[in-house]
């Protein structure tokens, strides 16, 4: 800056925010300062350039040299975007104790000429800054996406979900210390003999099933449950207020899409089927795990049952919840169908 100041006898140079803040001065040290009161600013602010001259008894210029009883013209020139709105000022202070002896329109002429320079790489500087805080912002989305979402399926991935289940249970903790007691249910899910799809169709086309049931899961929940990808081919959904009976009917629903899904890969029909364990969190339990726990031991029992249904274990089921349905597993702890 020094090096191509110089040759302008440019001694300062301030830029001004559209708010009256100095952004960048060849001084650093006035950086940050508010200067309210400048009413030659002001003017400059609201598009206008203008110019002073006066003596000045003692000056340092950019190289910290000092000059005494010095001619400083001092100009104010908007920066204006490519709407021509005005997005700050510069200020520049150039030492014209020769130039005066020379003609007064030759200095101003100086003087546009390296505001106008000065405009353009400015200009030029805030489109690139403007382009890479664009590619920073998109890169930080990327980044979050990757950081949250499983990629397969776009549901959350295995971090995200656990981190959700225990923000939920933290809000059904503080709602029961408010005696509200909300259900908080968590449902298990696994695809059934994935193993065979795999070794029958391939592995591109178990990404699709595993896909195309991760699809079925979202369209089946409510806007404020959540689901993420657990595992492999296994899933995580997370079920607020919403007590055994409710995610027994939901599990089931899913259940049943799942089971119509209609795939087709390479002209062969693939049937899909998985296999759910439902729990809620206990009234005297602080963390999700013990239910997690038995959305696991539920989603054995469904297994063990000869797969495509929905299992729980009796030690959380309540009077109330005991809602008979088909395709529910009621072994060893069995509801009555
Ligand atoms: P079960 O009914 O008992 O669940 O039988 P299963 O064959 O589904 O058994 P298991 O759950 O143990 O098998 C999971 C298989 O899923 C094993 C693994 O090779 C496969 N797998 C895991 N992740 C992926 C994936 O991202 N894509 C594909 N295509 N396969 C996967
Ligand atoms: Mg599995
Ligand atoms: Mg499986």
């Amino acid at each position: 800056m020094n090096h191509f100041l110089t040759p302008y006898d440019i001694v300062k140079i301030k830029v001004f925010s559209r708010v009256g803040e100095i952004i960048y001065s060849t001084d650093h040290a006035l950086i940050g300062e508010k200067n309210p009161d400048n009413r030659r600013l002001q003017i400059a602010l609201s598009g206008l350039s203008s110019s002073t001259k006066q003596l000045k008894g003692e000056i340092s210029d950019l190289r910290g040299e000092k000059h005494f009883d010095v001619d400083l013209v001092e100009t104010y020139i908007p920066i204006k975007n490519a709407q021509g709105m005005v997005e700050g000022s510069f200020e520049i202070y150039q030492n014209v104790t020769q130039s005066s002896l020379e003609s007064r329109h030759g200095v101003l002429e100086s003087l546009f000429t390296l505001g106008t320079i000065l405009a353009l790489s400015f200009s030029l500087s805030f489109l690139v800054v403007r382009k890479a805080t664009k590619e920073l912002a998109q890169a930080q989305q990327l980044l979050h996406t990757m950081a949250t979402l499983d990629p397969l399926t776009g549901l959350y991935n295995r971090g995200m979900i656990t981190g959700a289940a225990e923000e939920e249970t933290a809000r059904t903790l503080r709602r029961r210390f408010a005696e509200e007691s909300p259900p908080f249910s968590l449902v298990m899910i696994d695809i059934d003999k994935f193993k065979d799809i795999n070794d029958k169709y391939g592995h591109p086309v178990g990404d699709m099933v595993i896909q195309e049931v991760a699809a079925s899961i979202r369209s089946s929940l409510r806007g404020y449950d959540r689901a993420g990808r657990y595992g492999g081919e296994e899933f995580l959904v997370l079920l607020p207020d919403t007590n055994l009976d409710g995610a027994t009917l939901l599990a089931e629903r899913v259940r049943i899409a799942v089971e119509q899904l209609r795939i087709v890969s390479n002209e062969q029909s693939i049937a899909v089927t998985a296999s759910f364990g439902v729990a809620s969190i206990l009234p005297d339990e602080l963390d999700y795990q013990g239910a997690l726990k038995r959305a696991d031991e539920g989603l054995y029992i469904a297994k063990n049952e000869g797969r495509n249904r929905v299992g729980c274990t009796t030690s959380m089921l309540r009077a109330s919840e005991m809602t008979p349905h088909a395709d529910v597993v009621e072994k060893p702890f069995t509801r009555q169908g």
